[in-house]
């Protein structure tokens, strides 16, 4: 079965990587160089998206900024999973909002804005201090602002103001503010949904993010009061949006209550450990889900934990004489804050996943894997 992917970063190469012993065979579509790829081997097809999407078995994304003109091609053919409403959603905040709203799950309070007078309402209604995001186009938290005070409201307004008058009639530009929520921690629930409508999840990943970009993930330390709260936001979320396939859901954790940060639309980076820590990993789920077989155990086989390789030119490869530990390399072009790869670790118990992060904290530079040791002494 051949599936194509939107989108050739490394997602798109860990979904090959995990599908392959399936006899699944995947290509790429690279949507700013608009070549077809081999996203293992990087090599490059001399077919077109429209052969390609002829050829497919099942297409998907690995991400949600697609361009239009793509994800209707796709979607015509019938066989594009999750689909053209469900990347659409996951890849413009307004509408995640309406799905949210509609599904009745909770999230941060906001308002959309388009006009100055919005703005100044929204800080007038929701208070100070308030996240300020572009509702397109953002990732990785790119595209956002924080209020503080009435007085950055002229500054970031003509920032604002760029960016939505950027959008055209046929992709409209547009802002949201929500309330800076004071949550404990973050955490993430990521499951699958097949085509009959059957869903599993995995259990709730704890996050931790630096400069807004994910840098450790810990997955085995959930109590099932909360667990229950997110498996039933996935359930309305995935049941709403008819979804097949991988589905994240970031959350804010506020005593206890969760509250929805965003949605993503397929294999997330919050879900890398179940690799390691789960009986079937994300990417062999997604794989499954989209191409009609049954959809694998999500349940946790260990306690895993999930570092990013942000920017640097390799992984050492020392990390790999700590027991439990694999890395995972993408085999990209070094940039500075680019995600280069992710190193796994797992342990029969949590007091021994905290020895051996304390293990890899020696090797791991603290200024470039920020959360090793706090977290290893948390859970020692
Ligand atoms: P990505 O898609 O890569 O996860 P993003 O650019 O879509 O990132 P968000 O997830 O919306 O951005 O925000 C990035 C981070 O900023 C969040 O993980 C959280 O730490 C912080 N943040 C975002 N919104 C709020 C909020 N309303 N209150 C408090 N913190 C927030
Ligand atoms: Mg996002
Ligand atoms: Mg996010």
């Amino acid at each position: 079965m051949k599936v194509l992917v939107l989108g050739a970063g490394q997602l798109a190469r860990m979904m090959s990587l995990s599908s392959t012993h399936l006899g699944i065979e995947v290509l790429a579509y690279d949507v700013s160089s608009k070549q077809v790829i081999n996203p293992v081997t990087f090599e490059v097809s001399n077919t077109t998206l429209e052969q390609e999407v002829e050829r497919a078995y099942a297409i998907t994304a690995e991400f949600e900024h697609i361009p239009e003109d793509v994800l209707a091609l796709c979607e015509s053919s019938g066989k594009f999973y999750p689909g053209a409403q469900s990347i659409a959603t996951g890849g413009d905040r307004s509408k995640e909002k309406a799905l949210l709203d509609k599904a009745q799950v909770p999230c941060a309070p906001y308002a959309l804005i388009t006009e100055k007078s919005h703005f100044i309402d929204a800080a007038d209604k929701l208070g100070m201090p308030l996240v300020i995001k572009t509702c397109q186009a953002g990732y990785d938290g790119k595209g956002q602002w924080r209020l503080k005070s009435a007085d950055q409201i002229d500054q970031i307004w003509s920032e604002m103001e760029g960016f939505i008058a950027s959008g055209t009639e046929a992709a409209p530009h547009s802002i949201i503010a929500e309330k800076m929520i004071p949550f404990d921690r973050e955490v993430s629930i990521i499951g699958v949904r097949d085509k009959g409508g059957n869903c599993k999840v995995y259990p709730l990943t704890e996050n931790q993010h630096t400069n807004g970009v994910l840098t450790l993930s810990i997955a085995g330390k959930e109590k099932a009061a909360i667990q229950g709260q997110a498996e039933s936001a996935f359930e309305k979320l995935a049941t709403e949006l008819n979804y097949v396939g991988v589905l994240a859901i970031e959350f804010f954790d506020v005593d206890g209550q969760l509250l929805v940060n965003e949605i993503a639309p397929r294999v997330h980076n919050s879900g890398h450990w179940t690799q390691q820590g789960s009986h079937t990993s994300q990417f062999e789920n997604h794989m499954r889900a989209i191409t009609g077989l049954p959809i694998g155990c999500t349940s946790l086989i260990r306690p895993t934990a999930m570092i990013n390789v942000l920017g640097q030119a390799s992984i050492p490869h020392s990390v790999l004489t700590v027991p439990g530990c694999t890395s995972h390399w993408y085999g990209k072009e070094a940039k500075p804050g680019r995600k280069m790869g992710h190193i796994n670790i797992s342990a029969d118990n949590l007091h021994q996943l905290g020895e051996r992060l304390s293990e890899l904290a020696e090797i791991l530079p603290e200024d470039d894997y920020p959360g090793v040791l706090d977290t290893s002494h948390a859970l020692i």
